[in-house]
C-alpha cells in the first residue's frame, strides 16, 4: 500500500515523480495518442471494462496498436489500484504514439508508451459542487465532427482548454462548447443534461459530444426510474430556460449547475438531479459490493 501518486509505465510500477518518457514521443509533440479517465471507488476501478472498450475504439480509430491485450491492461489497472491503496481516487490511462522522428508522420513511431497514473482529482471546489457550478457559453466552438470525431478520446484537448481559459477569465467554474451550428455539445470535460417539465434531455453525441460513460449510466438510471428522457439537439435558449441543468463525467461525477451566462436556473440542485445523484451513488455502492463478493 502506498497512497502516494503512482505510475505504471510499460509494465513497471514507479512513484509518479520517477516516471518519464522520451521528449520526442508524438503524444507530446503532436497530442498523438488516446486516453481514459477512470474513478476508483472502494479500491476498485469503476466500470473498467467500459473504459477499456472505449480506449480500444479510440486507438483503432487513430490506427494505434496498443501493445497489451485487454486482459493485460485490466491486470495492470488492478495492480496499480491495489498498490495505490486509496479507497477512492482517479486513474489516467494513456497510450501515446511513442517516440519517433520529428515531423508528424506516425509511420516512424514503433513503440507506443502505455502510461497509467493513479492519483486524486478535483474538478471543482466543494462549494460549487454543493451550491451549483456557474457556467458560461464559450466563444470557442467544438471542433467539427468531420474534423475530429468527438468519440475519439484523444490526447489533444486544446479546443477544450481554450474554452476552460474563457471560463477562468469570466471567473466561473466551467464552459459549454457549442458546435459550428451554434447548438450545445458538452462541457470541457463533461457531458451536459437539462431538465424541463420533468423531462431529462441531453444532446446526441453526433452534435459533438463524447459518448460519456457517466452519461450512459445516467440515461440508464433515468429510464429505469421512469424519468422521461430525450436525446435531442439543444440550443443556448434551452439552457437559459431549463428548470435544471447538470454536468456528468468520471472526474465531475454529477455537478448541479446554478447559472449559465448569468441566467439563474429555477432549481439547483433540482429534484431530478437529487434523485439521479442518489441513484448514481447507489449504483456505485452496489457495483462495488458485487465486485467484492
Ligand atoms: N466529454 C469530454 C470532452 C470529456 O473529456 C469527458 C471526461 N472524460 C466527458 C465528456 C465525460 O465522459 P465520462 O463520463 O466517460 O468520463
Amino acid at each position: 500500500m502506498s497512497e502516494q501518486a503512482l505510475c505504471w509505465l510499460n509494465g513497471q510500477l514507479l512513484p509518479l515523480e520517477e516516471a518519464s518518457i522520451p521528449v520526442n514521443d508524438h503524444g507530446l509533440l503532436y497530442g498523438d495518442g488516446v486516453f481514459e479517465g477512470i474513478r476508483i471507488y472502494h479500491k476498485r476501478a469503476f466500470r473498467l471494462q467500459r473504459h477499456l472498450d472505449r480506449l480500444a475504439l479510440s486507438a483503432r480509430a487513430i490506427a494505434l496498436d496498443i501493445p497489451y491485450s485487454l486482459a493485460e491492461l485490466t491486470a495492470a489497472v488492478e495492480e496499480i489500484v491495489a498498490v495505490f491503496g486509496c479507497e477512492s481516487g482517479y486513474i489516467r490511462l494513456m497510450v501515446t504514439r511513442g517516440p519517433g522522428p520529428l515531423g508528424l508522420n506516425p509511420a516512424g513511431c514503433h513503440r507506443p508508451n502505455v502510461i497509467i497514473i493513479a492519483d486524486q482529482i478535483m474538478l471543482v471546489d466543494s462549494q460549487s459542487r454543493e451550491q451549483g457550478a456557474r457556467l458560461i457559453i464559450a466563444a470557442t466552438r467544438r471542433l467539427p465532427f468531420d474534423g475530429l470525431d468527438p468519440r475519439i478520446k484523444s490526447l489533444n484537448y486544446l479546443n477544450h482548454i481554450l474554452a476552460k481559459i474563457e471560463a477562468n477569465h469570466a471567473g466561473v467554474d466551467e464552459a459549454v462548447l457549442l458546435n459550428s451550428q451554434g447548438r450545445v455539445t458538452e462541457g470541457t470535460a463533461d457531458n451536459l443534461f437539462i431538465v424541463r417539465d420533468g423531462t431529462l434531455a441531453t444532446p446526441p453525441c453526433t452534435e459533438g459530444a463524447l459518448e460519456g460513460i457517466t452519461r450512459e449510466l445516467i440515461l440508464e438510471l433515468a429510464t429505469e426510474a421512469g424519468i422521461p428522457v430525450q436525446i435531442a439537439p439543444l440550443a443556448p435558449y434551452d439552457l437559459y430556460t431549463a428548470d435544471e441543468c447538470f454536468l456528468t463525467g468520471t472526474g465531475a461525477e454529477m455537478i448541479p449547475v446554478r447559472d449559465i451566462d448569468g441566467r439563474r436556473l429555477t432549481a439547483c440542485p433540482g429534484p431530478v438531479f437529487k434523485q439521479l445523484n442518489r441513484l448514481f451513488f447507489e449504483c456505485i455502492e452496489s457495483e462495488s459490493a458485487e465486485a467484492r463478493s
